[in-house]
């Protein structure tokens, strides 16, 4: 089922894009927790990592890839940032398109809550 994601990648709903290609899109995370807060999304719809299969693998492979770089140009790489996936209601997701969150730009705690 599509999600508000969808429409992000369709450019039906505005969002500030910093990266995007054939594979995936990424895009500032309009209530952000951190100083950088970006979205990597792939503009396949995948649910969750809970319902990946083989053959996302290079999917996912491309993802985490484009996320380093885009650390990387945000000026993240020296200092550390964190990269989070949210599963299901337990792990926290709200929106139900795969997403890693790329925070970074103070220092983080852990656990987190
Ligand atoms: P999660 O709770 O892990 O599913 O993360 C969903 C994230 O999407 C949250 O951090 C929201 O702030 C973010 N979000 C929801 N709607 C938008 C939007 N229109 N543009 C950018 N980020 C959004």
């Amino acid at each position: 089922m599509s999600t508000l994601f969808t429409k992000i990648i369709n450019k039906e709903i505005p969002a500030d894009i910093v990266y995007e290609d054939d594979l995936c899109l990424a895009f500032r995370d309009i209530n952000p927790q951190a100083p950088v807060h970006i979205l990597i999304i792939p503009k396949k719809e995948i649910v969750s990592i809970a319902t990946l299969t083989a053959e996302d693998k290079e999917i996912l492979a491309h993802i985490m890839l484009k996320t380093a770089e885009i650390a990387k140009h945000e000026g993240l790489a020296d200092n550390g940032y964190r990269v989070v996936t949210n599963v299901g209601e337990n792990g926290g997701q709200s929106v139900f398109h795969l997403h890693f969150h790329l925070l970074g730009g103070r220092k983080l705690t852990w656990p987190p809550g």
